[in-house]
């Protein structure tokens, strides 16, 4: 049986460090833990939080049910051929430590999405993604047990519904499973994307074809250690927003107001927006509202140097919102999740 500590201030366990008392916390190590503390949270008619590294969720209160902490370990081969491996990875690992894990045995296709905190089932969530490359490129399939039926069921790519910073797990099957495993698809032979310009211009010196998947992520890590503050250095989840996506009717007017607008494509219909370029052009770079900035560096980073409650967060949040919302017509969506909602 797992230890269940009561009344457990989860401060640590969030990367905004925002300190904040769970009625229960509880580490699991397997599926057989993970089901005692869902039965435990059934019979005692608790709310859950399923936590991995906390570098996504804003707690904006204390909360009033059961944190499980999901620490289970394993890294396996089920699968391969001459050009794939098929690599099945509990959902307690650390996301960063498999891309080294993948690098170093010569597994390809990570090496973009170097360095995101946090851990490997919740990678899936909102499908993570940097410089070019998305969680849905490498995935094959994940195990997630059913909450209420206690049941574990497979999930591939097309059932997860992968979208940009979405999947099926923020939708429709919201709360209603724990992701337990996660498969994914590596290549033997190097496959880089180096679509992204700011991961071309950092590896400019090395002949296109002499670039290893060891360089790319490396370039990756350096890239993200100049641009993002260290969440142990300075508490931060990340991008605070979605880069938003409007129609190309509201891009073309807002681009003649606006030359400067940086964008994205999306489809024929849609446009993607850098929040981040929003924010800072709402004046809102480096500034700080009772104790909580915008980051001076990238506007689309909110910190909490402080260390202070997660409702001064959401404060600063709103406001950012409302001014990016009348100045350019265009609403912000959170990144990370709200805890308790
Ligand atoms: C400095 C920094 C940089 C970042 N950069 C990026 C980036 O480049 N790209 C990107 O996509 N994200 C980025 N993030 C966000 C974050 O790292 C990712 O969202 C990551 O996947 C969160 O993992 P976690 O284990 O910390 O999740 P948590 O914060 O613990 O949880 C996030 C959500 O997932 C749910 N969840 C967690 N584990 C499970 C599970 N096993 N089963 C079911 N639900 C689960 C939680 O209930 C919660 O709703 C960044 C964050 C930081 C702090």
């Amino acid at each position: 049986m797992p230890l269940f500590l009561p009344h457990f201030n989860i401060q640590k366990f969030n990367t905004l460090a925002v300190p904040a008392v769970a009625n229960y916390f509880v580490a699991v190590q397997s599926d057989e833990e993970l089901q005692e503390a869902l039965a435990f949270a059934k019979t005692e008619k608790l709310p859950l939080l399923i936590l991995g590294g906390g570098s996504n969720i804003v707690l904006r209160a204390d909360f009033p049910g059961l944190v499980i902490h999901i620490k289970t370990r394993g890294l396996d081969v089920v699968a391969e051929n001459d050009e794939f491996v098929w690599l099945k990875v509990a959902a307690g690992e650390n996301w960063h430590q498999l891309v080294e894990y993948s690098l170093d045995n010569g597994y390809y296709g990570l090496e973009n999405l170097s360095l995101i905190p946090g851990s490997v089932g919740a990678a899936p969530i909102q499908n993570i993604g940097a410089y070019g490359v998305e969680l849905k490129d490498v995935f094959a399939e994940l195990s997630a047990l059913n909450i209420q039926s206690g049941l574990m069921v497979t999930f591939t790519k097309e059932s997860c519904q992968f979208g940009y910073r979405d999947s099926i797990f923020k939708q429709s099957l919201k709360d209603q499973y724990v992701i337990t495993t996660v498969t994914l698809k590596l290549s033997k032979m190097p496959r880089l994307n180096l679509q992204y310009p700011a991961l071309r211009a950092a590896l400019a010196d090395i002949p296109g074809a002499e670039v290893s998947p060891e360089q790319v992520s490396a370039a990756v890590v350096t890239i993200r250690q100049s641009k993002l503050p260290d969440p142990q250095q300075i508490p931060n989840v990340g991008s605070f927003f979605k880069n938003p996506i409007i129609s190309v009717a509201q891009f073309e007017a807002l681009k003649l107001q606006y030359p400067q607008l940086v964008s994205y494509p999306v489809d024929e219909l849609h446009v993607k927006l850098a929040a981040g370029w929003l924010i800072d052009h709402a004046g809102w770079r480096g500034k700080e509202i009772n104790g909580v900035r915008v980051h001076p560096d990238q506007a689309l980073v909110l910190t909490n140097p402080g260390k202070l409650e997660g409702k001064l967060i959401l404060q600063l949040a709103d406001r950012v919102v409302a001014s990016v919302r009348e100045q350019f017509g265009v609403v912000l969506e959170m990144e990370p999740r709200v805890y308790p909602e």
